[in-house]
């Protein structure tokens, strides 16, 4: 079966189409191979290093509109880091969680298993549903996630009616930013990693960061609880404000990172983005709607995702449809694993053409029919 050849006049012109690590632009790369020789390898306390985390971190204010008082915190470790971060640094004492796909679960999961909190409020819905935040005497910091990649599933970012005065909002939005709309000064943390709509590298955390979720984390760091140091936020906080990393950063990603978000600025910025993901969100959730064998997974249109689209398979294998595309250098569109469903999933990031995503369909009808 995987022997089917996919004609070349079908095909994508770049066929990575991964939730995670996501499609690097081929001119990132060679920018970096351009500074090869004066940037890579060199001292990370030096400024031909920090002028790139300088770089990044205007880049990220600028592409987000960041208000006034906002800061750009980031260290190594990527997303996960940052929930062991938080969890030490910026949790008073009680969160609530809004659940609804792996990623989300996992942060609340470092919340609970920390002895020093009270056990986490937890709303839960099932795969290609959403959970939502609602106010609650005592909760000090809400947790949701923008996309869940997991699923597919994306939701507004909003603050939360009626919580009570200095709770902070926590925002993941590792794969949901620079895909989808937000005002940050609707969250506290907005916070995400460079490999999936950045286009970059893994490695990073990034996180956009309110007046008051700083001032969180030097009250807590205050107060003597025990902080590992790797995961102290005041240290990345003060590190930052350097344009430096606690511990060494991989100067590729931080590069690319950067570069990738000029590009993006340069382009227009984040309604830019936006307007792209969205271009290629109705290209492929219009082609699954059409189509005999193909359903967007996500039921609820207001819920479906701009950032990565799940399609549901009827009739056909998805798995084989992926072993195909894959030995056509079509790769990772296979879904998340722990989802179990006869799906398919595609990064629909900024970086990724909507022509791509086009050409995708055409490539999983040409396979679908030859099943
Ligand atoms: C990819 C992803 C993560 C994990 O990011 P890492 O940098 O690999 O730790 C967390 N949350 C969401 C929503 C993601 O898409």
């Amino acid at each position: 079966m995987t022997d089917i050849r996919i004609p070349d006049t079908i095909r994508p012109v770049d066929g990575r189409f991964g939730s995670g690590p996501s499609k690097v632009r081929p001119e990132g790369v060679e920018s970096l191979a351009a500074v090869s020789r004066t940037f890579l390898g060199t001292s990370h306390r030096q400024p031909t290093v920090k002028n790139q985390v300088a770089r990044l971190r205007r880049g990220l204010a600028e592409f987000f509109s960041m208000p006034e008082g906002y800061e750009v915190i980031l260290a190594n470790g990527g997303t996960s880091a940052f929930w062991e971060v938080a969890t030490f640094g910026l949790i008073r004492r009680q969160a609530q969680f809004a659940e609804f796909g792996e990623f989300g679960a996992k942060f609340a999961k470092a919340v609970k298993d920390a002895p020093f909190l009270a056990e986490p409020t937890v709303h839960r819905a099932p795969g290609g549903q959403a959970a939502f935040l609602q106010a609650e005497a005592g909760v000090d910091v809400y947790a949701s996630v923008q996309n869940e990649t997991s699923t597919g599933v994306a939701v507004p970012v909003r603050r939360v009616a009626g919580a009570d005065q200095g709770a902070l909002l926590l925002t993941d939005a590792t794969s949901g930013g620079g895909s989808l709309e937000v005002d940050l000064r609707e969250t506290d943390v907005y916070y995400l990693a460079p490999q999936k709509a950045l286009g970059s590298d893994g490695g990073l955390w990034m996180a956009l960061m309110s007046p008051a979720a700083i001032e969180r984390a030097f009250e807590i760091k205050a107060s003597g609880r025990y902080i590992p140091q790797f995961l102290d936020l005041v240290t990345a906080v003060e590190q930052s404000r350097l344009e430096q990393t606690y511990n060494t950063p991989a100067l590729s990603t931080v590069f690319l990172a950067a570069e990738q978000l000029d590009w993006m600025n340069t382009q227009g910025g984040l309604a830019w983005a936006v307007r792209r993901s969205t271009e290629s969100a109705a290209v492929i959730y219009g082609w699954a709607e059409k189509s005999a064998y193909a359903t967007p997974f996500v039921t609820d249109p207001l819920l479906r995702s701009a950032a990565v689209a799940t399609i549901d398979f009827e009739g056909v294998d998805a798995a084989t449809i992926a072993k195909v595309l894959r030995a056509n250098d079509i790769v990772d569109t296979e879904p998340y694993r722990k989802l179990g469903r006869n799906q398919l999933r595609v990064a629909l990031y900024p970086t990724v053409e909507p022509s791509d995503v086009a050409a995708l369909t055409a490539c999983i009808d040409y396979v679908a029919e030859r099943l």
